[in-house]
């Protein structure tokens, strides 16, 4: 199947990625097995706005995910295991040697098999991060990376804002719209 994006890792990164994607009407796949999630590990969550009694990790997932799914985004619970460039799509292979493509990617698996992903797409890293501009854009002009790929603060609330600019950025240009914003475009509301 073809989708507008793939959001490779269902983390807090990629799931508000999807969010976004998904409410603006794009055909969004998440890929991910969130078992593999730093979040699974983080029990106590002190420092995220909007949870002054603590959440833990696999709350947030919980949550979002439902949030995501809510919103239009489908999830696949398995992990990629290959990216390719096919002529101008994207195609990304998962267990059993299946496969979707779709026009555009964000990486947002964490650091583990990140690296793999952005070399076998001849992307730039810098210290075992994939190197993103100003708008979490890889050095590939269709994917961009979200979340701890490539960022050091490793704070959720950092990641979360990652995978919103990354999806945000991408609206903007397929819908050529570059005022976009999740609530209405500011032409709207002049
Ligand atoms: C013990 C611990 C406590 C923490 N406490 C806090 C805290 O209190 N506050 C805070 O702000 N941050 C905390 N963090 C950091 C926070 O958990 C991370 O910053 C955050 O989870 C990173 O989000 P992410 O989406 O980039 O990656 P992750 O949450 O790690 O998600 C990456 C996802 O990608 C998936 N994936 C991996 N490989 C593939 C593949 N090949 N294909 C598809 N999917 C793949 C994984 O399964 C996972 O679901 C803590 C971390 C740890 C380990």
């Amino acid at each position: 199947m073809h989708y507008d994006v793939i959001i490779i890792g269902s983390g807090v990164a990629g799931l508000s990625a999807a969010i976004y994607l998904a409410r603006a009407n794009l055909n969004t796949l998440v890929l991910g097995d969130q078992k593999t999630s730093q979040l699974t590990s983080a029990f106590e969550i002190e420092n995220y706005l909007g949870f002054p009694d603590r959440v833990t990790g696999r709350e947030l997932l919980r949550s979002g995910t439902k949030q995501a799914k809510q919103a239009g985004a489908s999830m696949i619970q398995t992990n990629a295991t290959k990216i390719i460039q096919k002529k101008d799509k994207l195609e990304v292979f998962f267990s059993g040697g299946l496969s979707h493509t779709s026009d555009y990617i964000i990486i947002a698996c964490g650091m583990l098999s990140s690296i793999d992903f952005a070399n076998s797409l001849n992307l730039k890293t810098e210290d075992k991060l994939i190197k993103v501009n100003c708008d979490n854009q890889t050095s590939h002009e269709k994917v961009y990376a979200a979340g701890n790929c490539c960022t050091r603060t490793r704070q959720i609330a950092k990641d979360v804002g990652d995978g919103c600019h990354a999806a945000i950025n991408i609206i903007k240009r397929i819908k050529n719209s570059p005022n976009y914003t999740d609530y209405g475009s500011l032409e709207d509301q002049k």
